[in-house]
């Protein structure tokens, strides 16, 4: 079953259970405390939390979102991408536990010819949080989930909330079984995170006011909410790839046609080494996350949004190097992805030529400053190499200043490729030679200023200047890119 099909049979069937289905809001988060929409209920928070009033009892949509926190699982878990599509459905203050529960398993277990998605009920696991004794029992009234396959988690994995004094609640998780040869049997419990199991619908129950709040795990319950809400969100990457048999999220119609473009302009095959495969899974995650991130408008740029596109579009680009691609190579892959996309998004095909000339430019650039850092680098790293006789060693932060100063390499490359080769690289001194320069800028800055007229420019300039660009982490293995 295609991913736009299963898209398509979940709006029609919430929309026959009285929801209205609500358009995906832009990536660009309308919470002003993540730079992207993570996920389905963000554009729904001021209704959760009874700022305002919602329009509908009931709403159901498929939100486009990123998560960046999940860039590093990118291809080496068979479920994480930067970008997902996330399929909710919404109760404000009308529906509870019984019926999400009830509409969650008749969807995914109903009749494929009633619209639904005919998944085996033998393949499904629940998690509910462990004193959740109403979930519990509601799964084995309702659904006739047999006791061992309902289990019982903590707060980490399976209570909601925000952090912050207001609505929170347990959850309850549907995991879907992969069998055997993913690994051994006894649920999600003891699969932690592994292979076999996979969290395909997360079922919040919003049931009570919270204050005193220390951490998401340390709070005092005030109380039951007066209005109680319901929040949920299924992967759609997620059961796509279970439907349509295939190993991992990265398989899909939505993105494998990128992996095959990657294939062909590489020479390399698809499914023969671990790294090849990381790689090409990367680039199909990273080109659909940046065609996405730019059609919402966001444009390439050294800080917040811009930089984590920005950093997605090199990381394609220098995945497709290690593959052994040494041409421009977004204008054979971004087109492929738009394809596989337009079916769900036709505004990309209607504004690909924008956003194309974007993203090549990008790559344009980046092409350029590796050209010239590059070279740099493996100077640097050779002679360090030949002073330590062969074995890695440290780069000094001077290299990585350098580096970052003249040629404009960014330091989680100089990271990325020094590891790759072996090496270390004495980040503090980095940091604190950024620091000298950053604090010479200043007493530049102050000196040029005449009088005091100027407070405002001043003011700007040192925020600008002072401001952390942000930095996602990089990855130690060889297969990182
Ligand atoms: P996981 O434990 O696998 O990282 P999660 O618990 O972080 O998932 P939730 O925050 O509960 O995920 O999000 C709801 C649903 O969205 C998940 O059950 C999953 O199906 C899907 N999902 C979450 N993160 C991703 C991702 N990075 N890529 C694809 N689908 C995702
Ligand atoms: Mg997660
Ligand atoms: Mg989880
Ligand atoms: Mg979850």
């Amino acid at each position: 079953m295609r991913t736009a099909e299963i898209r398509k049979r979940w709006l029609d069937y919430f929309e026959a259970q009285g929801h209205a289905v609500v358009p995906s809001a832009s990536l660009i988060s309308p919470d002003p405390s993540t730079l992207f929409t993570i996920a389905g209920m963000v554009p729904f928070i001021p209704y959760m939390t009874a700022q305002q009033t919602p329009p509908w009892k009931r709403a159901t949509s498929v939100q486009k979102c990123v998560r960046t926190l999940d860039i590093d699982d990118v291809g080496k878990t068979t479920r994480h991408g930067t970008f997902f599509q996330m399929n909710g459905n919404f109760s404000f203050g009308d529906y509870f536990k019984a019926d999400a529960i009830r509409m969650a398993w008749d969807f995914l277990t109903g009749s494929l010819d009633d619209g639904k998605l005919g998944i085996d009920p033998d393949k499904l696991w629940v998690t509910v949080y462990y004193e959740d004794d109403e979930a519990r029992q509601l799964w084995k009234d309702i659904v006739g989930l047999p006791d061992e396959r309902i289990q019982g988690l903590g707060k980490k994995d399976n209570y909601w909330s925000t952090g912050q004094p207001g609505p929170a609640g347990p959850c309850s998780e549907i995991f879907y079984d992969r069998g055997a040869a993913y690994g051994p049997d006894g649920g999600p419990l003891i699969d932690e995170g592994g292979d076999r199991f996979v969290e395909i619908w997360n079922l919040v129950f919003m049931q009570y006011e919270i204050d005193e709040v220390k951490s998401k795990e340390e709070f005092r319950i005030l109380g039951e909410l007066a209005n109680k809400n319901i929040d949920t969100g299924m992967g759609l990457e997620r059961v796509a790839f279970l439907l349509q048999g295939k190993d991992n999220m990265y398989e899909i119609d939505e993105v494998f046609p990128v992996i095959e473009a990657a294939q062909k302009l590489s020479g390399k095959v698809y499914g023969e080494n671990r790294d090849d495969d990381v790689r090409m899974r990367v680039v199909a995650d990273h080109v659909r996350s940046a065609l996405m991130i730019i059609g919402d408008g966001v444009r390439p740029s050294n800080e917040g949004r811009g930089y984590v596109l920005r950093r997605l579009l090199r990381r394609s680009v220098r995945a497709m190097r290690l593959l052994g691609v040494d041409g421009l190579a977004l204008p054979s892959l971004l087109p492929v992805s738009k394809d596989a996309m337009a079916a769900s998004y036709p505004e990309l095909a209607e504004n690909f030529e924008q956003i194309s000339a974007v993203a090549y430019a990008e790559e344009e650039a980046f092409r350029r400053t590796l050209a010239s850092g590059t070279t740099i680098l493996d100077t640097a790293v050779a002679n360090l190499k030949k002073a330590s006789g062969g074995e890695g060693g440290v780069l000094p932060g001077e290299a990585a200043f350098q580096l970052h100063d003249t040629y404009g390499f960014p330091i989680d490359l100089t990271l990325e490729m020094a590891a790759e080769q072996g090496v270390q690289v004495d980040e503090q001194a980095f940091r604190s030679l950024m620091q000298e320069q950053r604090t010479r800028a200043r007493a530049d800055a102050l000196a040029k200023r005449t009088g005091g007229a100027d407070v405002a420019a001043y003011e700007a300039l040192e925020k600008e200047l002072s401001a952390p660009v942000e930095f996602l982490g990089y990855t130690q293995t060889d297969a990182s890119v």
